[in-house]
């Protein structure tokens, strides 16, 4: 384990762990496949256990192949007197993911066909890929295209495309039962801080959370490459899954300042959605919800059909809603150790709120007294306090059929209000589970 991460996981100086994390990773080229995930994975090992699998090129997955490995060493163009004037070592997004290798001279009509930039965000480098369909192209800012002028240029891509294998990574996190929560990221983003180191970090540093801590449930903890990852992913472990995942979180694009997003399960009530939505509620009540319509990345591979997993998906602002979105500007000055650690502490409540999820029966028929237990004020000025209304109104539908989420949400009581309720009425012995 590294000491240089320093554990505290109930103050905000988590956030600062995550981003120091977040800035480590930050300029290793990852794709699909290939050495920058490797590296990546062998980062997070020095934080949390987890184990690495490599499934070879052409191996089929479902209705797809894992495609051929792609590495790259440098790339650059140089103009007529010999300038680099786009460096690879400079910033990773410069060459598109998946460019086949390439060492020619060219004039600027031909090189225009295969640059890449954003004319509505003229400083920024795009992030683009191509990963099936062979190619090789350039990405640069659009006030640096239009400054172009006319004669010949040199484009040197030193990469290379070869049979290999896609690289995941994976924790399993043994809880007391086999039912389990899927927590999933992924891994193949290259120079981009919110999508989606932002979601490595704070996954990673759940699962150290998570992994200290006495636990009911199995946690499953996934990082992979986007799209590609999940469904090789499923398809060697969608069995097991689907009999015991309870809830899933796909985590990505979690570290700017700004909201906090959401989009359901398809079937938009599991466990999930309902503890999801409950947290967020509480704690950030102005949050966008979106539509199913509008999911994405892993999470459309972990609810396609036949899998139908209840996985949900957490973001601060969802991708596509903000301007940095893939390109150079989602840099470490567009997410922050706050935003991070708000996110940490979202998905840590949610998962404490299903650790602590049960349907409760008062053990007694009809109210119990409360005062002789010393669970009442004798005296009381102005009322019952508040811990009493919220001790009165628990007990109101702890009647075995509401779990305490139900019941957070019916008495309009956050759920962490109400565990030192349960434990206090628990250890007056007044409370059981159903059974
Ligand atoms: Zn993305």
């Amino acid at each position: 384990m590294n000491n240089e991460y320093i554990m505290d996981f109930d103050s905000k100086n988590i956030g600062k762990n995550i981003y120091a994390l977040v800035k480590r990773l930050f300029p290793i080229c990852r794709s699909i496949t290939g050495n920058g995930v490797r590296e990546s994975l062998k980062i997070l090992k020095e934080i949390i256990p987890i184990t690495t699998h490599e499934i070879p090129s052409g191996t089929k997955v479902f209705d797809w192949e894992i495609p051929e490995e792609w590495n790259i060493n440098d790339a650059y163009i140089l103009d007529e007197e010999g300038n680099k004037i786009v460096d690879f070592q400079k910033n990773n997004l410069h060459v598109a993911g998946y460019s086949m290798p390439i060492n020619k001279e060219l004039d600027l009509s031909e090189l225009q066909d295969h640059l890449f930039s954003l004319k509505e965000l003229p400083e920024a480098i795009p992030y683009i890929t191509s990963y099936y369909q062979k190619m090789w192209g350039f990405c640069i800012s659009h006030n640096q295209r239009n400054k172009l002028k006319k004669g010949k240029y040199r484009v040197f891509i030193d990469s290379e495309l070869k049979k290999g294998s896609l690289t995941y990574g994976e924790l399993i996190i043994p809880g007391k039962l086999k039912k389990e929560i899927l927590l999933s990221t992924y891994v193949c983003h290259p120079s981009m801080a919110n999508d989606n180191l932002s979601g490595v970090g704070v996954t990673a540093f759940l699962a150290k959370w998570i992994a200290n801590k006495p636990r009911k449930y199995t946690y499953r903890f996934v990082f992979i490459p986007e799209t590609i990852g999940s469904i090789t992913y499923l398809s060697k472990n969608w069995k097991k899954m689907k009999k015991n995942t309870i809830a899933g979180f796909n985590i990505g694009c979690v570290g700017d300042d700004k909201s906090y997003s959401f989009i359901p399960s398809k079937k938009g009530n599991s466990l999930a959605d309902k503890v999801t939505l409950s947290i967020l509620k509480s704690k950030h009540p102005n949050f966008n919800q979106f539509s199913y319509l509008e999911r994405f990345s892993d999470q459309r591979q972990y609810c396609s059909p036949g899998i139908d997993l209840p996985v949900v998906s957490v973001m601060r602002t969802k991708y596509k809603e903000f301007s940095e979105y893939h390109n150079s500007l989602d840099n470490l000055n567009f997410v922050t150790a706050n935003g991070l650690y708000g996110a940490f502490d979202l998905l840590k409540e949610c998962l404490k709120a299903l650790e602590n999820n049960e349907k409760y029966k008062i053990k007694c028929l009809g109210d119990p007294q409360l005062g002789k237990r010393g669970l009442y004020p004798n005296l009381s000025k102005n009322g019952s306090s508040d811990i009493t209304k919220d001790m009165v109104n628990f007990i109101g539908y702890a009647d075995g059929n509401n779990d305490l989420i139900d019941i957070s949400n019916i008495i309009k009581v956050p759920v962490w209000k109400l565990y030192p309720i349960v434990k206090k009425l628990e250890n007056s012995n007044l409370l059981t589970l159903k059974e």
